[in-house]
């Protein structure tokens, strides 16, 4: 995410708001606890999502007897966000959205495996009223668990099976508030008149579809979405098809590539669409609200040059596609949803454009495990717009950036990026003191010694994650051990470091 204001630096967020998503324990469920397990699994996990086996990091336990999966995964900032026993490999969601009066009704088909067996599970779903949940066919029981859905099967389901729940559900959605997003209204669904859309970082996934809110899973979605006809429907990952019906139309895309849940979106408006090739025929779909200004557009013409510029720094563009979704909404940000960055309707630019690329290698494909350590994503991200400011503008720019934003670290005391602190996630720590990092690294290596660094620790958790100690050993294995003081020192500790170079009075 990029939080952008008119001012100098353009990315303060300092205040706070809202409260945190209530989390509650699940209730004792022993009369279906005694049932026995369902024995067969319906379709086989690794079979379904091959990358499983490769990247995954949700453990199974196929021996013990079932019991209820845990209400939340224990991340630092948001211990309630995830559920425990489950692991979703697909969500299937089909949507009717009116973007106008803002409603949405929809089915949600998650296939889960069950990382043990399971009495009964968590989902996150914001607000909106379920009608009915099945799984494998058979209705189950659902109740209302403070923020969550507590979903009962008939019979308890068998550790390491999948499973397929299907969930219908609608209503008027409502952002959720997030201790870590000062936006009034919350986070997650947009409404702006005519339109829809969606920025989730961290915890606002749950305010249009039922999912499983955390970083550390990592699913395929299809989306069909069936909207007015005039309005035009856009989601992660590849358009698949467009089906006029006599006064709607439903549009089909899908998302091949493992996302976590807070990169999912889901825009229906107005839209003028604008098509591009990228490098090897990667597929870029811009869509435009009508009220963006042509000056406002061309930015987004440089996309496929931006992608080729970062190939050659960070390695293979990760997806399947590319675009953007340029709202009519005054919310000063832009969110990085996987392959098709949202954006504010002020919060444009090739500083921006280029800042939620670069999540596409860092924060979407490698993923963060725990929300403290956001400098993974943000980190990268933000050096990534010096990297284009110096590309454009010529060394002399990114001296005088690295310079003004040493100055204001240092005035500032801005202290540690790792572990900002859940209000102040989005803060100076991650935005500014982060891309020093790296900048502080390449001085130390040079170039050709910190993109191998970068392209190195993209390739080992690409369509995984990574930790911030994760980056420090690839640093430390391709520079030798003198980096290690100096990263630790940037990374860790709260005062400034000194720079020789920096003349900060
Ligand atoms: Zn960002």
């Amino acid at each position: 995410m990029l939080i952008t204001r008119t001012g100098a630096l353009a990315l303060t967020l300092l205040a706070s708001c809202a409260t945190a998503p209530s989390g509650t324990a699940v209730p004792e469920l022993s009369s279906v606890a005694a049932t026995p397990p369902v024995p067969a699994p319906m379709v086989s996990a690794e079979a379904f999502a091959p990358w499983l086996t490769a990247r995954d990091i949700l453990a199974s336990d196929t021996t013990s007897a079932p019991r209820a999966g845990a209400a939340g995964l224990g991340d630092r900032y948001y211990p309630e966000l995830g559920n425990g026993g489950i692991d979703v490999l697909n969500y299937d969601l089909d949507l009717e959205i009116d973007p106008v009066i803002g409603r949405l009704d929809g089915v949600a088909t998650l296939t889960v495996r069950a990382l043990h067996g399971l009495s009964s599970f968590q989902l996150e779903l914001w607000k909106l009223t379920v009608e009915s949940v099945a799984i494998d066919g058979t209705p189950a029981d659902v109740q209302r668990v403070g923020d969550e859905l507590l979903i009962t099967p008939k019979a308890p389901i068998a550790g390491g099976s999948a499973f397929h729940v299907a969930i219908a559900y609608g209503g008027t959605p409502a952002g959720v508030p997030s201790p870590s997003v000062p936006f009034e209204g919350g986070i997650g669904w947009i409404h702006t008149g005519d339109s829809t859309y969606v920025m989730s970082q961290p915890n606002g996934a749950p305010s249009f579809f039922p999912c499983n809110d955390t970083p550390l899973d990592k699913a395929l979605y299809t989306f069909r979405i069936t909207a007015p006809r005039g309005m035009k429907a856009v989601a992660n990952g590849k358009l698949m098809s467009v089906e006029d019906h006599s006064d709607s139309r439903t549009t089909t895309w899908r998302a091949s590539d493992p996302m976590v849940s807070y990169l999912a979106t889901v825009a229906v408006g107005p839209f003028e669409e604008v098509v591009q090739e990228g490098p090897r025929g990667l597929p870029i779909r811009h869509y435009f609200h009508p009220s963006i200004e042509a000056a406002d557009r061309k930015a987004f013409e440089r996309a496929p040059e931006m992608i080729a510029f970062l190939e050659e720094r960070f390695g293979p563009y990760p997806f399947e596609s590319f675009g953007s979704i340029v709202s009519n909404s005054p919310i000063p940000a832009a969110l990085e949803t996987q392959t098709i960055p949202t954006y504010g309707a002020a919060a444009t630019g090739e500083s921006v454009i280029m800042h939620e690329l670069a999540h596409q290698w860092f924060g979407n494909s490698v993923n963060v495990r725990d929300w403290s350590q956001l400098w993974i994503s943000e980190g990268f991200a933000s050096y990534a717009s010096w990297l284009w400011t110096e590309h454009t503008r010529g060394p002399n720019a990114i001296a005088a950036q690295s310079q003004a934003m040493y100055g204001f670290m240092k005035q500032r005391e801005v202290a540690s990026p790792a572990d900002p602190g859940i209000e102040n996630l989005f803060g100076l720590e991650v935005y500014v003191r982060g891309p020093w990092v790296l900048h502080a690294l390449r001085g130390e290596v040079g170039d050709e010694a910190f993109f191998e660094t970068l392209r190195t620790f993209h390739g080992r958790h690409d369509d995984g994650h990574a930790t911030i100690e994760d980056f420090v050993d690839t640093a430390v294995e391709i520079n030798g051990p003198s980096v290690e003081a100096l990263l630790r020192t940037w990374l860790f500790e709260d005062e400034v470091p000194d720079v020789a170079e920096m003349d900060v009075p």
